[in-house]
């Protein structure tokens, strides 16, 4: 039989040259079982019908065999960390198996050391590893651009981090993986032929439109920049926080990427910080967009030597706030329910409405939902509730439902619980999720997996999942250590 997965060769990662990875095996992961596996990944991938459960599966999600035809390779980058130059940085836990003909890339992660671990066991455990896999199919489901989980592979191996934990293997999926790090990492060592090369192999694969553009490096600057832009305004519009936006996190595809102390709201509070390792908030939610173009004019510095002046490399940039504001308000119009040509007072609707939500912290996904279902029922009683001061609501509230009136009411509301998740993964979820796990009980993974990709289902049988959270959830703490 042909293998389950088709490789491309032409054209692929590898094809760069070694300049760019270290070809080497996965190290074996003893005592292999299944976690979790995906059947929408496994069809993008075109797989054979139940090849994902068999055994040989099993082998190769595990790193414990290479999947036929995989040369396995964990490419070199760099990158700047919490602002600060990191220097070389690279694939020290995860390896690269290949690019299927259905231009898809497969990489696993927690696969074992690389050159690229300075000195890190080049592990992931079972809990960081659930969040990733969680929170990609969540992203996913909700529009945002993401790489994707076919599978998640546990073992009894021990790993330490704060406390004795245990291995797992994420088996991630995107059209590519290469960040802003990778480039960043042949403009700090003047390797100017190596960034020549990975910019044209980015161009010709993914923004072969530029290359009819007077300078095509600029315009792909430009086009990363915007394609940033939609995922911040996306990521904001979720109320996700990603914790992490280091350099060597950025996707040059504007994917979600390496998922860590990430979080969904709970609570509106713009200035939110997820990562407990964030002492000066440089992530915190509200700044996200500012950061990802701090990151974008990182990766300016470094395409600089092939765009030609600075001058070129700002004037590609300059795009990305209008495009973030532009996207960031049709994402937001959309969740009140607004359409139609924007009306004069439609920014002012959702600025008010921002402000009462942050002032009483109230819960971003329930609140959103319940004005969904407001619309619906023409009963604004439900979101009303959801806020201790009602009297500002109340002020609020008439010349939005004049809006609303305006627009096809029915169809609004229709609308509006196709864009404002009933359900999110919060980290109450994914903790419970987790520790279910440990016990060797992979159903709340299960169950979250199933709900998380139908996120604006109704699911009265999951209703325990679309509430509060818990008052435990406040002392949940999540640090980079995964
Ligand atoms: P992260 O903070 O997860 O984005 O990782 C930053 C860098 O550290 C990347 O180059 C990772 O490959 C590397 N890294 C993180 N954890 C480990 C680990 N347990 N073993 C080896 N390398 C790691
Ligand atoms: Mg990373
Ligand atoms: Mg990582």
């Amino acid at each position: 039989a042909a293998p389950a997965l088709a490789w491309r060769h032409d054209g692929d990662f590898a094809s760069l040259g070694s300049a760019f990875y270290t070809r080497l095996a996965p190290t074996p992961l003893p005592a292999p079982h299944w976690v979790a596996r995906c059947d929408d990944v496994a069809a993008l991938l075109e797989l054979p019908a139940g090849w994902l459960a068999s055994d040989e599966a099993l082998q190769i999600f595990s790193g414990n065999a290479t999947a036929p035809g995989s040369q396995p390779l964990a490419s070199v980058y760099s990158g700047h960390q919490f602002g600060v130059w990191a220097g070389q940085l690279g694939d020290g836990r995860a390896l690269w198996l290949g690019e299927t003909v259905q231009d898809q890339e497969v990489q696993l992660k927690g696969s074992g050391r690389t050159p690229y671990s300075r000195g890190a066991d080049g592990r992931a455990v079972l809990r960081s590893s659930i969040r990733e896999y969680l929170a990609s199919h969540a992203l996913h489901a909700l529009g945002i651009p993401t790489t994707r989980a076919l599978c998640l592979v546990g073992s009894p191996q021990p790993v330490q981090r704060e406390t004795l934990e245990t291995a797992a293997v994420v088996t991630r999926v995107a059209p590519s993986f290469i960040r802003f790090g990778h480039f960043e990492h042949f403009a700090a060592r003047r390797q100017t032929d190596e960034l020549r090369r990975l910019a044209d192999h980015v161009i010709e694969r993914y923004y072969p439109q530029c290359q009819s553009a007077n300078n095509p490096y600029q315009t792909l600057l430009q086009t990363v920049g915007e394609r940033t832009a939609q995922m911040l305004a996306h990521w904001q519009a979720a109320g996700f926080c990603h914790g992490v936006m280091n350099t060597d996190n950025m996707s040059i595809l504007g994917l979600t990427l390496d998922y860590g102390p990430f979080q969904f709201l709970d609570a509106f509070d713009p200035h939110h910080i997820c990562n407990h390792s964030d002492r000066l908030g440089r992530y915190a939610f509200d700044r996200q967009p500012a950061v990802a173009y701090w990151n974008l004019l990182c990766l300016a510095r470094a395409l600089l030597p092939l765009i030609g002046t600075e001058d070129d490399a700002q004037d590609a940039l300059q795009t990305y706030e209008a495009s973030f504001e532009s996207h960031y308000q049709v994402l937001m119009f959309a969740k009140l329910g607004l359409q139609g040509p924007p009306e004069e007072g439609d920014a002012a609707l959702l600025w008010q409405l921002l402000h009462l939500l942050a002032a009483q912290q109230v819960d971003w996904t329930l609140f959103w939902r319940s004005l969904s279902q407001s619309v619906a029922d023409d009963d604004f009683t439900h979101a009303r509730d959801l806020l201790v001061d009602r009297e500002g609501f109340d002020t609020w509230l008439p010349a939005y439902r004049g809006r609303i009136a305006r627009s096809e009411q029915a169809g609004a509301a229709a609308r509006m619980l196709r864009t404002n998740p009933r359900f999110a993964l919060r980290n109450y979820m994914a903790e419970q999720a987790i520790d279910a796990a440990r016990q060797g009980d992979f159903s709340v993974v299960h169950t979250l997996q199933t709900v998380l990709q139908h996120p604006f289902e109704e699911r009265p049988d999951h209703a325990d999942w679309a509430g509060l959270p818990p008052d435990w959830a406040h002392s949940i703490a999540l640090s980079c250590s995964s």
